[in-house]
């Protein structure tokens, strides 16, 4: 018995109301702003995210699916940021006018250890934003995350705030955290361990309860929570942070939000549920402004955010089935068929018994999965009639074969 693989999920037809509900939405949301839905290959050269994510990332690092095909190395996108960066290159999309505003939706693909809420395939539904640099695109953003997870009907938010500041301001920080770090060095898990040296920000994104107790030290929450950055970022943070204001848009200021990927700056932002358990986070975005031009592309500042499709479904929980428009009883198959097309021709979702069951037990079927019965005995046979039956309220009309159609609503 061969059996779905570990981390990886069927989305089964009962569950499929909830996606398409999340797809819908993702849609009228997005498209609301302006966005355009892109869709890039599931798998890109490995270098595209050795790049474009970062080699100092835990993503990079231990959780991609990469394999070789004629001698290249290819990798199962592990987030799709990077596939969308190299699209906008690849067809010259800063030609376009500014801003760029691109959504997408699909699979992603990362080797880590399945748990609730963490699959090896999940899926995420994400916006990026190209060509602005002033913060009401952070703005925009960021309320385009809001919007589209009030439209979902989730409620108990929090959207928590950071600025990493720009690669020069963080460099000062990244100097004076290693610096009040170093004593304890030794205690640190092995990956802090790595992460010192390599990206000392990441440090204070681990999960390890020792390493968090270390810092927690007041000396190295006295760096952490200082504020280290620059005028410009401080303004640009300080712009955004009024215009939420402005909106009544409620946020908390994370300093320990570093995000995992090594391509952002100045805004980062998370949005998390207080209905998830530990695996809390539905949505992480934030700025890259120079990622389009470290993948070979023009200068041009970008902003974004990914949100986990499986945790939203979660929130989300059970949706009604939707029930069939029509469901024809009749004992003539001929007809049935005749009817059952002419419906579907004119937008209504129809089916007819296909094994010639007894009239009652056509109509309980009826009336599990349909709204309506259409009904052809012998009667509205020789009339060329047929005759409609709301199964909900059991009120029953007949009616001439030539406008049953507007009574089924
Ligand atoms: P986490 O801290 O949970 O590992 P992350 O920082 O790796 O998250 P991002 O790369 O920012 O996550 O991805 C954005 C969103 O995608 C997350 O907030 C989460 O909802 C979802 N996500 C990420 N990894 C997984 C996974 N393995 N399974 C299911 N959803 C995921
Ligand atoms: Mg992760």
């Amino acid at each position: 018995m061969i059996k779905v693989q570990k981390g990886t999920k069927d989305i089964l037809p009962n569950e499929m109301s909830v996606w398409h509900f999340m797809e819908e939405k993702a849609k009228a949301v997005f498209t609301s702003y302006g966005a355009k839905e892109i869709r890039t290959p599931i798998f890109e050269a490995t270098e595209l995210f050795a790049r474009g994510v970062g080699d100092t990332t835990d993503i990079v690092n231990k959780e991609m699916y990469t394999f070789e095909k004629s001698e290249r190395s290819l990798t199962l996108r592990p987030e799709n940021t990077a596939g969308v960066v190299r699209s906008f290159i690849e067809n010259g999309m800063h030609r376009l006018p500014s801003p760029v505003k691109l959504w997408y939706k699909g699979p992603m693909f990362r080797y880590e250890r399945p748990q609730a809420g963490r699959q090896r395939q999940f899926h995420q539904v994400g916006v990026e934003v190209f060509g602005i640099k002033q913060p009401t695109a952070d703005a925009e953003v960021i309320l385009m995350a809001i919007n589209y997870l009030k439209e979902l009907g989730l409620k108990e938010l929090t959207v928590e705030l950071n600025s990493l500041g720009c690669p020069k301001c963080r460099e000062n920080f990244k100097t004076k955290l290693k610096e009040v770090i170093k004593p304890y060095l030794d205690c640190l898990c092995e990956d802090c361990q790595s992460r010192y040296d390599k990206n000392p920000l990441r440090l204070l994104d681990c999960k390890s309860p020792e390493c968090q107790q270390i810092y927690s030290k007041p000396e190295i929450q006295a760096v952490i929570q200082g504020d280290f950055i620059c005028e410009d970022c401080s303004n640009h943070f300080n712009e955004l942070l009024g215009y939420l204001d402005e909106l009544g848009v409620k946020y908390t200021r994370n300093k320990l939000l570093v995000r995992g990927l090594d391509y952002y700056n100045r805004t980062v932002f998370e949005i998390k549920s207080n209905n998830l358990g530990s695996q809390n986070a539905v949505c992480g975005g934030g700025r890259y402004d120079s990622l389009v031009r470290n993948l070979g592309g023009e200068d041009t500042p970008a902003i974004g955010f990914a949100m986990g499709m499986e945790r939203l479904a979660s929130l989300i929980g059970e949706k009604d089935e939707s029930k069939l428009r029509a469901f024809v009883i009749s004992n003539n198959a001929n007809e049935a068929l005749k009817l059952s097309e002419d419906m579907r021709s004119n937008g209504i979702s129809c089916e007819f018994d296909l094994t010639g069951k007894k009239f009652v037990k056509q109509l309980e079927k009826a009336s599990k999965i349909a709204q309506y019965a259409v009904i052809i005995g012998e009667d509205e046979l020789a009339n060329n009639q047929v005759s409609v039956k709301n199964l909900d309220t059991g009120e029953q009309k007949t009616v001439s074969r030539e406008e049953y159609i507007k009574f089924i609503v």
